[in-house]
């Protein structure tokens, strides 16, 4: 449920043509994170948030985007090439069609990932996507968002959640998360640090101390490109 307030930050998709998708961009690039990355992918970036962590690295995707329909986007994917495709944003789900979306990604044989924030809920999307969700830490000022009946409807072995990890108490936090819902026991876990506010070195320490089988990591299309390069 959205707070009132938010409301304006979804004002871009109200006036989005019926079975169209007002997405922000779409690219092919290294995948850089979840356990995909390094892999050749495809993104399919959607408009707008209702959230805005404080370290959010897609502020762009909040307003500006192009209404496509599903085809002219299934085409855009065909022509990029390759069998990995994400979608990702913004948050995907505040716009239902993405669940066909990505149910007719899967019909043609793609692995279809779907990055989202986890505050909404992910029992529409179909069986067959890789649902790599974020669990917001305190630090990101977003942690009241979590909807937390969605650990329920992860998928044991397929999907992945993450925790981008912005100090010591954002990290204690999110071991606290992994014991009490026994996560590393069902899904692969990703502790990612807060690009350019935490040090790699110190959070792999923290996971080492933890004894958690928790996977580190890092933004890699940061690494490789610019780290506010978009497009990548
Ligand atoms: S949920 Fe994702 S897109 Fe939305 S503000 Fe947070 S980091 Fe940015």
């Amino acid at each position: 449920m959205m707070p009132p307030k938010h409301e304006h930050r979804i004002r871009p998709l109200r006036t989005v043509p019926a079975g169209h998708l007002l997405v922000h961009e779409i690219y092919r690039s290294i995948q850089g994170e979840s356990t995909f990355a390094g892999l050749p992918c495809t993104f399919v970036r959607t408009t707008a948030c209702h959230l805005r962590c404080v370290w959010c690295d897609t502020p762009h995707a909040f307003g500006q985007g192009e209404p496509m329909s599903l085809d002219t986007i299934l085409q855009r994917v065909r022509t990029l090439g390759g069998p990995l495709v994400e979608i990702t944003g913004g948050e995907p789900l505040l716009q239902p069609l993405v669940c066909p979306l990505m149910a007719r990604l899967a019909d043609e044989g793609y692995t279809v990932l779907l990055e989202t924030s986890g505050a909404l809920d992910i029992s529409p999307v179909d069986r067959r996507v890789h649902i790599i969700m974020d669990l917001k830490c305190p630090g990101s000022g977003e942690v009241a968002a979590n909807r937390w009946e969605n650990i329920s409807l992860l998928k044991d072995g397929h999907d992945e959640v993450k925790f981008v990890i912005l100090d010591r108490a954002d990290f204690d936090w999110a071991v606290d998360v992994v014991r009490s819902y026994r996560l590393h026991e069902r899904v692969a876990v990703l502790f990612s640090p807060a690009f350019g506010q935490l040090d790699p070195a110190e959070l792999a320490g923290w996971i080492l101390d933890s004894g958690l089988p928790v996977r580190l990591q890092l933004q890699l299309h940061k690494y490789i490109w610019s780290p506010d390069a978009r497009g990548v």
